[in-house]
């Protein structure tokens, strides 16, 4: 209620006037501005809290807001490799590994442990051991996406140590930063895919000097990333400098995904279980015998190839990918969500024509991958060789609504030196 002629209102306290004041809160008989409100309130906190009024202290020190990881309601490893299957062709035993290594890795993450409890779950990175075009990466990228958490993939190759040309290790760090925006909560309990790892290894048999800038020097520099630690890292990657402003980020919850082909592992799995690696002669006896053999891969094959046993012993999960046959090649072509034929399928659909491949190409396409050793990769590159003419001319032809593809057809896009190409590519 005002009292008075308006021209007088006035802070009773200090007198200023309502011109100067930004608030005047008016009393029965008497008037405050701000600024003798804010000095009471220090006049009551010093003779009643000792200085500090019970609330502020709230709001210096906020409630430190917990945000934990939960993993989506109702994972479960079998879940997870459900997920996988819809994408990932064959390697069951790699899924099913990789699917509780997962899973027991973001439990870890969903309860951290207290004080008490005297168990305390390690964490689960992973190697994976198979051939390039096998899946490692699609693996990695599949889960990383079904958890909904932040995903880099990084070459081990372009690491240095310190103090040579190249990367520092600390960068495949930046990578994961920079795919969640610099949000270093997000990325602190992301997925790191180091590819190429094999090619870190300490080559025993050639023991030189100057091979530690890439080799057991990269090995020793990633050992404490990988098993959780403070790192600080460049946020634009490459090498640290001293004008850099550095990100402090816990790798502790990180899950580190290693992949690599480890050419002529089988020969030492094979020396270690005392057999021979038999019938080199062929091409096919060679590709059944080398799946046979990484099925038995160990800690041990891994450091007689030249991983130091520090290394190793951070990556406590091993497992192993497939060499691709036919009949994978044929169902990666047709089966995954995301498949080639489900692609061109869905891409003719939009022009408003029903697309349709003959088995017998499908068959085609596949063998043509394996016997020009294109991999799962050069799938891709094969069926753009065939469709590119048909993606050409259709969409000036409103008259097609089917169109089909059949192996005259395909042959007659892929042979004259198309296929050569490819390889060559
Ligand atoms: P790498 O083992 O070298 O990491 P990738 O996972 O990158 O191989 O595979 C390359 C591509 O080949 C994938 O993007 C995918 O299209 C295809 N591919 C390879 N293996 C499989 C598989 N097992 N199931 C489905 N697609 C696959």
């Amino acid at each position: 209620m005002m009292r008075g002629k308006r021209q007088e209102v006035h802070c009773s306290f200090c007198g200023r006037d309502k011109a100067e004041a930004l608030v005047l809160v008016t009393g029965l008989s008497s008037n405050i501005c701000e600024i003798c409100v804010e000095q009471a309130r220090d006049i009551i906190a010093e003779e009643l809290y000792g200085g500090v009024m019970p609330d502020d202290e709230k709001e210096e020190k906020p409630e430190p807001v917990k945000r934990e990881f939960s993993l989506p309601a109702g994972t479960t490893p079998r879940r997870i490799k459900e997920h996988l299957d819809k994408y990932v062709i064959g390697q069951e035993r790699a899924k099913k590994i990789i699917s509780v290594a997962v899973y027991n890795h973001y439990k870890r993450l969903s309860f951290p442990p207290t004080l008490e409890e005297e168990v305390q779950i390690e964490k689960s990175n992973l190697l994976l051991v198979g051939r390039t075009g096998t899946g490692k990466t699609l693996l990695a990228k599949t889960i990383a996406k079904m958890l909904d958490v932040p995903f880099a993939i990084v070459d081990a190759t372009v690491f240095t140590q310190a103090g040579y040309v190249g990367e520092d290790v600390e960068s495949i760090l930046s990578r994961l930063l920079q795919v969640c925006d610099y949000d270093v909560e997000s990325a602190e309990r992301g997925i790191v895919y180091i590819d190429e790892m094999d090619k870190v290894a300490r080559k025993s048999d050639n023991p030189s000097i100057t091979r530690d800038v890439s080799g057991e020097g990269v090995q020793q520099a990633m050992l404490k990333m990988l098993e959780g630690t403070e790192v600080l890292v460049p946020p634009q990657g490459g090498r640290k400098h001293p004008e850099q402003q550095l990100v402090k980020m816990n790798t502790e919850n990180i899950l580190f995904i290693c992949g690599g082909a480890f050419d002529g592992i089988e020969k030492i799995i094979a020396r270690r279980m005392n057999s021979q690696v038999i019938g080199f002669g062929s091409k096919d006896t060679k590709r059944v015998d080398q799946e046979e053999l990484l099925k038995y891969v160990t800690h041990k094959d891994i450091r007689r190839y030249g991983m130091i046993p520090e290394l190793i012993g951070r990556l406590p999960v091993v497992t192993y990918l497939k060499p691709l046959d036919l009949t994978a090649m044929k169902r990666i072509l047709t089966e995954p969500r995301n498949s080639l034929v489900k692609q061109y399928q869905h891409l003719f659909r939009l022009e408003g024509i029903n697309l349709t491949f003959a088995d017998d190409v499908v068959e085609y396409l596949a063998q043509t991958a394996l016997e020009y050793e294109l991999g799962a990769r050069g799938l891709r590159s094969i069926c753009e060789a065939v469709m590119t003419d048909a993606m050409f001319d259709t969409p000036d032809d409103k008259a097609i609504k089917h169109l089909t593809i059949d192996l005259k057809y395909a042959k007659g896009k892929l042979e004259g030196g198309m296929l050569e190409l490819l390889r060559a590519a």
